[in-house]
């Protein structure tokens, strides 16, 4: 097979280390196409700029930076930058976790699901660094060996395809190489924040908000990615996009909803096969 081409963004903004070391790493495998937001848009979900022009620079021969969202970003390089599809979209390195619920707010993860909704093939990655490194200057952390497990990754997805419509959602303990014990397939788990508004007052008196929680622990799900994380393995999520919840055709049937039994459903009670995806076809 020819090099793979390889879309790359993230939600930290074009200039983040952890977007930096993840093409370079990737650069060993294949042709890399960045286009990645022009400053931090970290929790902007999947968010995309219906009502505003989107400007474009150019930086590299394959680098772009947008005054938009990561969603954006992915739908600008598919749809007008790249001048063929790319075989992988990888969102990342993020500059923290992206593990359980997070995973709803995250522009990482929905720059890796926009690629999936294009029937790519889709990796979001995220090092787990606490708030206390967060905020300072991230020069001095070490990336690489998120970079290279996802190099790894992107190589075996290229060679095995993923089902249409599914995103790996991988998510690496922020510890000494020594320390990493090694990856596991999890679920996604259950982050608690607590205390999640703050209350302050401005200088005419008026309140304003932060909504800025304390992890408040995760669950005690023994197969989440928290607990593999917690437990230094990097955790790998397959996501899909149909987020339908099968576990509960049971009680939405039973519900007592007066003239909706004259339309059986034929969904059956067991999880059905992956969706047909149209734009599947269009893999190169
Ligand atoms: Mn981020």
């Amino acid at each position: 097979m020819s090099r793979p081409r390889i879309l790359l963004s993230n939600d930290d903004g074009i200039h983040a280390v952890g977007l930096r070391t993840l093409a370079e790493a990737l650069a060993a495998l294949g042709e890399v196409w960045v286009v990645a937001p022009d400053r931090e848009r970290s929790a902007a979900s999947h968010a995309i700029s219906l009502h505003q022009p989107l400007r474009v620079r150019q930086l590299g021969p394959r680098e772009y930076s947008v005054d938009g969202t990561p969603a954006d970003c992915v739908y600008l390089g598919l749809n007008h930058l790249l001048p063929e599809p790319p075989d992988l979209v990888v969102g990342g390195i993020n500059h923290g976790p992206n593990l359980g619920n997070d995973v709803l707010y995250s522009g990482t993860v929905s720059v890796a699901m926009e690629g999936a909704l294009f029937g790519r093939g889709a990796i979001a990655v995220s090092l787990c660094l606490p708030d206390s490194v967060r905020g300072r200057t991230l020069e001095a952390v070490d990336f690489a060996v998120a970079a290279e497990f996802v190099a790894k990754l992107a190589d075996a997805v290229v060679a095995e395809p993923m089902p249409p419509g599914v995103l790996l959602n991988v998510n690496v303990p922020y510890l000494e190489r020594a320390g990493v014990r090694g990856h596991k397939l999890c679920r996604l788990g259950y982050t608690d924040w607590a205390d999640a508004v703050t209350e302050r007052h401005d200088p005419r008196g008026r309140p304003y908000y932060w909504i800025a929680g304390q992890r408040n622990g995760t669950d005690a799900i023994g197969d989440s990615d928290n607990a593999a994380v917690d437990d230094g393995y990097i955790s790998v999520t397959p996501i899909h996009y149909d987020v339908t919840d099968y576990r509960s055709f049971t009680y939405a049937r039973h519900l007592a909803l007066a003239g909706f039994d004259r339309a059986r459903d034929a969904l059956g009670d067991v999880t059905l096969p992956h969706p047909v995806h149209p734009k599947a076809r269009r893999r190169s």
